[in-house]
């Protein structure tokens, strides 16, 4: 069913050509037709069934044409679905990256020790505490202007 739908522009135009070449010779119908007549068959049912031969390509174009119309529908709903997904992991990844900013800023607010005036062991970046002892590396507040 995806795999129709995929490709069901080109399977649609060659169904459709080729079903119209069918009733414009009328191919389709002088095939068929010898069956119908040969058999015992008479009567009304005889004058549908050869008519329904004599339309058989004309419904089989109007099928064509349905698959064309329901592919490009499908396709579209496909293509909307994988773009909302993509807008999706783009807004995750937008709220992480806005994460690490925020982090970031906030450690920026602070003037820190270089070493740590516990344990003397050195301050890693991004490290408010001391690794080894836990001690607070801030100094003071940077007065915001
Ligand atoms: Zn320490």
């Amino acid at each position: 069913m995806n795999k129709l739908m995929k490709c069901s522009l080109p399977v649609g135009i060659a169904g459709i050509v080729i079903n119209l070449i069918f009733f414009i010779t009328n191919l389709f119908y002088e095939l068929v037709v010898p069956f119908l007549e040969d058999s015992s068959i008479d009567g009304p049912l005889f004058h549908f069934l050869d008519a329904l031969i004599f339309y058989t390509p004309c419904i089989f174009i109007v099928l064509f044409i349905a698959l064309i119309v329901f592919g490009h529908i499908y396709k579209k709903k496909a293509y909307v679905k994988s773009e909302g997904k993509k807008t999706k992991v783009m807004i995750e990844k937008n709220a992480e990256v806005q994460k690490i900013l925020d982090k970031k800023a906030e450690f920026l607010k602070y003037d820190y020790f270089s070493n740590c005036p516990n344990c003397g062991s050195p301050r890693n970046e991004n490290e408010q505490n001391c690794s080894f002892c836990g001690a607070s590396l801030i100094i003071r507040k940077i007065d915001e202007e």
